[in-house]
């Protein structure tokens, strides 16, 4: 497991983390998010060493992590940085042994990840000649290659076109599965809560929330429910514990209130099928930009 311990950074006057700590558990994929701005690529920087924390520590299986620990890391810095006229294959290989593969092993790891991220076709190719979303995949390759203990990728899927994003994604899927935390920063909250087993939220340089994805769902999610009937729906207006988030013809989303008593959604239900076919009566499950909303 990885800890962030009560990190704390500053630029000049402005703290930009102020003692903020987390961890990225082992065999999960632990999503990053927050605003533009609220500190996630300096974390990020911070656990790989590139930065220095101004307070508080970043620990690796219990120790702290140091430059030969690093050399273990597998890490996407958000500014990319591939050599534009070097053949893919060629710089794959490369960045592996620059971590301390044997030339073997190092090619025998790039043709593994070329076939799996659908590049095999272009490894003997120059970086620039692809698009960028190939780009990209390249990048995730050199994060890869020399079989990371722990993967942190900022903005991994940023730039990606669907198909490209689910190939990456199982890639990233894999070596979570084989033991290894992912940490990953993303802006697009809708992938994160599909990708994500656990949440950090960062806002304005503190925790707002961090846990398991579900956990938080229960945490943070007002609970609401959907009814769709054959017939309008109006008249749940009048159902007494009732708040309607939203109505549309048939279909209502709605709340209870806080007064209500544990049997009301039943109640509800009851009035429902009194007045006709019910489609659905469900439980809706917080969406991760409302967990966000409600956390920040
Ligand atoms: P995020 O990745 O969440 O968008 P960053 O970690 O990049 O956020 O930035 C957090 C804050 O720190 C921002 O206000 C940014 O302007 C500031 N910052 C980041 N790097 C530096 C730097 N090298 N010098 C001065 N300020 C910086």
């Amino acid at each position: 497991m990885l800890q962030v311990k009560s990190v704390s950074r500053s630029f000049g006057d402005h703290r930009v983390l102020q003692d903020i700590s987390f961890d990225v558990r082992p065999g999960r994929m632990t999503g990053f998010v927050g605003a533009n701005g609220s500190g996630k690529t300096t974390t990020m920087r911070i656990i790989l060493g590139v930065l220095a924390a101004h307070g508080g520590a970043v620990t690796w299986r219990d120790t702290p992590v140091t430059q030969p620990v690093r050399q273990r890391f597998g890490y996407m810095p958000e500014e990319r940085g591939l050599y534009p006229k070097m053949k893919i294959a060629e710089q794959i290989t490369w960045f592996a042994r620059l971590h301390g593969l044997d030339q073997a092993t190092a090619r025998r790891n790039t043709d593994r990840l070329l076939a799996q991220l659908d590049l095999t076709e272009r490894a003997n190719e120059a970086l620039e000649n692809l698009s960028l979303g190939n780009q990209q995949r390249v990048q995730i390759a050199a994060a890869l290659v020399h079989e990371p203990e722990m993967l942190i990728l900022d903005e991994p899927f940023s730039g990606l076109d669907p198909i490209a994003v689910e190939v990456v994604l199982a890639v990233l899927r894999e070596h979570a599965a084989a033991g290894v935390p992912v940490l990953f920063s993303s802006h697009q909250l809708e992938l994160v809560e599909r990708l994500c087993d656990d949440l950090v939220i960062l806002s304005g340089g503190n925790i707002a929330a961090a846990g398991g994805r579900d956990e938080l769902r229960g945490r943070f999610g007002t609970e609401r429910f959907e009814l769709v009937v054959d017939t309008d729906a109006g008249w749940l207006r009048d159902q007494p514990d009732v708040r309607i988030v939203d109505i549309d013809g048939p279909r209502a989303v709605f709340e209870l209130s806080s007064t209500a008593g544990p049997q009301a959604d039943q109640e509800v239900l009851r009035a429902a099928m009194q007045r006709g076919q019910v489609r659905t009566f469900a439980p809706v499950i917080p969406s991760l930009s409302e967990i966000f909303k409600e956390a920040v």
